[in-house]
């Protein structure tokens, strides 16, 4: 906590606005549409809720696909099944291991010769890192796809000068404990489409019609933010360039000091982006490295440092079995590479450089254990 939330909080308890709407909802949505430069947002009770609520105005239901990022956490795609709509699972490309456009085309195509075209396409920004959006919005307009963009972890990340969550037609971010800004669990849903934002809205209350009684035409949600966590929310944000700073430093620290060592390389950045580095991830080539990721992840775990590889694969996971997936490359997926291969590393804003160099420690140590097992020191 940056100190300000309690002020906030405070103006709550004196107002008395212990409910899901008040002053302090409708200034953090403000604040996230100027920060972001989003013509408007929607405070909701989380990241998965704002998608959720963006696949129902979409109209998406039972019978309909969708696409959507295969590496990602089980979130981005849960809201698709909610509608009773059939997830297809796009892989990554290496410069962003984001939603590939190579293959997200090889998707479309298959769909369009097939007669049923995706409803929306979820396109996610891992670890903070945008996605290649020229390439990617370009097909999903030839098409006339909507896009949502899933920036539960790209909050202060840009690309091309402009705010990661504002290229889609609806773009979401997360607040939930481990974001880069937390209300505890909430989350927003920005457009620059007021009139949806306006539906958005509705939809979040439970589908209200306009009428002194209580009439209802359509299936609504219970979806808002309490007006208490979106005080918290408002003096988080404040701190949000800080902790990109932070961010950026750890990766830059831990990147100085491993990338020395042999077979391990960094998430790259694009040169067009800048990314909020939410955690700093690598992979590790085990032929060159005489190590696998999964030995530096046991060498850190045992040591009480807490580690892990990246997100697998939606495409992989069991809820998800026999959904289509389409790669990258011609037989290989880079997602299910990058799974085996990729390693998340402690990346808190407030890690202090002492606990990050025992974490350098340790992962140089993984490396000089293989060593000594094959004999050659
Ligand atoms: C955290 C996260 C979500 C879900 O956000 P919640 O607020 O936890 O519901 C969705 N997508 C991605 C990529 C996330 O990391």
């Amino acid at each position: 906590m940056t100190g300000n939330e309690q002020k906030y909080i405070a103006e709550a308890f004196a107002g008395n606005w212990i409910a899901p709407v008040g002053e302090n909802i409708d200034e953090f949505e403000n604040e996230i549409a100027e920060y972001t430069g989003a013509k408007g947002a929607v405070a909701v009770s989380s990241g998965t809720a704002a998608i959720h609520l963006a696949l129902s105005l979409l109209n998406i239901k039972r019978g309909d696909t969708v696409f959507c990022s295969s590496l990602t956490f089980v979130a981005t795609a849960n809201p698709i099944v909610y509608q009773g709509a059939e997830p297809v699972f796009i892989d990554s490309e290496p410069d962003t291991w984001n939603m590939s456009p190579l293959a997200l085309e090889k998707a479309l195509h298959y769909a369009f010769l097939d007669g049923k075209l995706p409803k929306a396409v979820i396109i996610v920004n891992l670890y903070g890192q945008s996605a290649k959006y020229d390439e990617l919005l370009t097909l999903c307009h030839h098409y006339g796809v909507p896009v949502i963009e899933d920036a539960a972890e790209s909050l202060g990340s840009s690309y091309k000068g402009i705010s990661s969550g504002t290229f889609g037609d609806f773009g979401i971010y997360s607040f939930n404990g481990n974001k880069i800004i937390t209300t505890s669990g909430g989350g927003m849903l920005v457009s620059d489409d007021l009139a949806a934002l306006d539906k958005v809205r509705y939809l979040a209350t439970q589908a209200r019609d306009p009428a002194i009684h209580y009439q209802h035409s359509v299936v609504g949600f219970n979806y808002r933010m309490s007006n208490i966590l979106a005080g918290i929310g408002r003096g988080q944000l404040q701190a949000i360039e800080k902790r990109v700073t932070a961010r950026r430093n750890i990766f830059d620290y831990y990147k100085e000091q491993l990338s020395p060592l042999p077979g391990v390389y960094f998430m790259p950045e694009l040169n067009v982006s800048r990314t909020n580095r939410w955690l700093t991830a690598l992979t590790i080539n085990q032929k060159e490295a005489g190590v696998t990721s999964n030995q530096i992840l046991k060498m850190l775990i045992k040591h009480n440092i807490e580690a892990r590889p990246v997100w697998k694969p939606l495409h992989m996971q069991p809820l998800f079995k026999g959904h289509k997936h389409f790669s990258h490359f011609e037989k290989e997926s880079l997602s299910e590479q990058l799974f085996h291969t990729g390693i998340c590393l402690p990346s808190g804003s407030n890690l202090t450089s002492s606990e990050q160099m025992r974490v350098i420690n340790y992962v140089k140590e993984s490396f000089e254990e293989a060593l000594n097992k094959e004999g050659i020191v």
